[in-house]
């Protein structure tokens, strides 16, 4: 970090300033002295300070960090990609991962079914949501517990892994029991508590953008989880808000490559959410594997006009398995495997 002082500072105050920076956060203070202005470069880690309180000091005349505000998802100290291992998979590694299924488990002939047809047409993780925090509360909201017996049900007959959301603290015990990769919705982004609990688990953990959340904010809260002790974090890029509203929201593809290269942890891509239009998903699933998403996360729905939340949205399992068709030739430019 550096700190340049307004030329008038008076000398006493100047001190206070480096005695307090030095003695508070285990920092060191160089002082360079120009012909009209003073800067101070802080050595150490600066990570904790409070970059506003030191912008009003009444000598400061400007501070501009050198180092981003968060560090164990920084890849500049984690220079490797980290491949989140799970029962039996990983994500991040050379292999796409494909995670498909309805938005909501609806029944547990509707999940094992469809857990079946994605499985055959290349998914290698189920998603189904069973606790659905909706924008609407006269809506749909899950079958909740029920729903997570019959994600464990379509696990057993496939043996693809489930991916489902978490929407508060009290499931976190179950969950880390029952899921194999717990989703952080939108919603939930910036659900501290929440986080920084799921940082003292060791379940992979699938942190969704939040609706209006920039990179920096979003790794923010990957950081409360890692850094709670959680190292396994998956990022998912689901759109965020824009003045469009043709679309239901818009997909952030230039995060994709921002991420890599700010972050070590890997990143899919959501097309379905993003875009809220079944024909447009394909396209933004490719797109994604094109600037280097580790995989995408697709619904699917038997019959998408009766879904009971996001059918519009929701493909045929026909479509999405000309999707993983189209894939594969994403992920051949990639050098990456399906
Ligand atoms: C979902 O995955 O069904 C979902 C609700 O996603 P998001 O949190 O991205 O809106
Ligand atoms: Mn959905």
């Amino acid at each position: 970090m550096i700190i340049i002082l307004k030329p008038d500072a008076p000398e006493a105050k100047i001190q206070e300033l480096i005695d307090n920076l030095q003695k508070s956060n285990n920092i060191q203070v160089q002082r360079i002295d120009g012909v009209n202005y003073s800067v101070l470069g802080l050595v150490g880690d600066t990570v904790a300070l409070e970059i506003e309180s030191i912008r009003e000091k009444e000598v400061v005349k400007k501070v501009m960090r050198i180092q981003e505000p968060y560090k164990k998802v920084n890849r500049a100290f984690h220079p490797d990609n980290t491949i989140i291992k799970g029962n039996g998979f990983e994500i991040g590694g050379n292999k796409l991962a494909v995670m498909a299924g309805p938005c909501s488990v609806e029944s547990e002939e509707q999940i094992v079914s469809l857990a079946k047809k994605v499985k055959a047409s290349g998914a290698n993780f189920l998603r189904g949501g069973a606790f659905k925090p909706r924008t609407n509360p006269y809506r749909f909201q899950g079958f909740g517990l029920e729903g997570i017996k019959y994600l464990e049900t379509a696990r057993a007959e496939t043996g693809l892994p489930i991916v489902t959301e978490i929407t508060n603290v009290e499931l976190i015990e179950l969950f880390v029991e029952k899921i194999d990769v717990i989703q952080v919705g939108a919603r939930n982004m910036q659900n501290y508590v929440l986080l920084s609990e799921l940082g003292k688990t060791k379940k992979p953990v699938l942190l969704k953008r939040g609706l209006s959340a920039t990179i920096e904010e979003w790794l923010m809260s990957a950081e409360y989880i890692v850094a709670g002790g959680n190292p396994n974090v998956v990022l998912c890029e689901r759109g965020i808000r824009t003045y469009e509203t043709f679309t239901r929201n818009t997909l952030d593809l230039s995060a994709v490559p921002v991420i890599k290269r700010l972050s070590h942890l890997p990143v899919i891509v959501d097309p379905s959410h993003a875009t809220g239009l079944w024909w447009a998903v394909e396209p933004l699933a490719v797109a994604g594997i094109c600037v280097g998403a580790d995989g995408v996360m697709i619904e699917v729905h038997e019959d998408p006009s009766e879904a009971l939340s996001d059918g519009k949205q929701s493909l045929l399992p026909e479509k999405f398995s000309a999707l993983v068709h189209k894939l594969q030739d994403a992920a051949d430019m990639m050098g990456r495997e399906l």
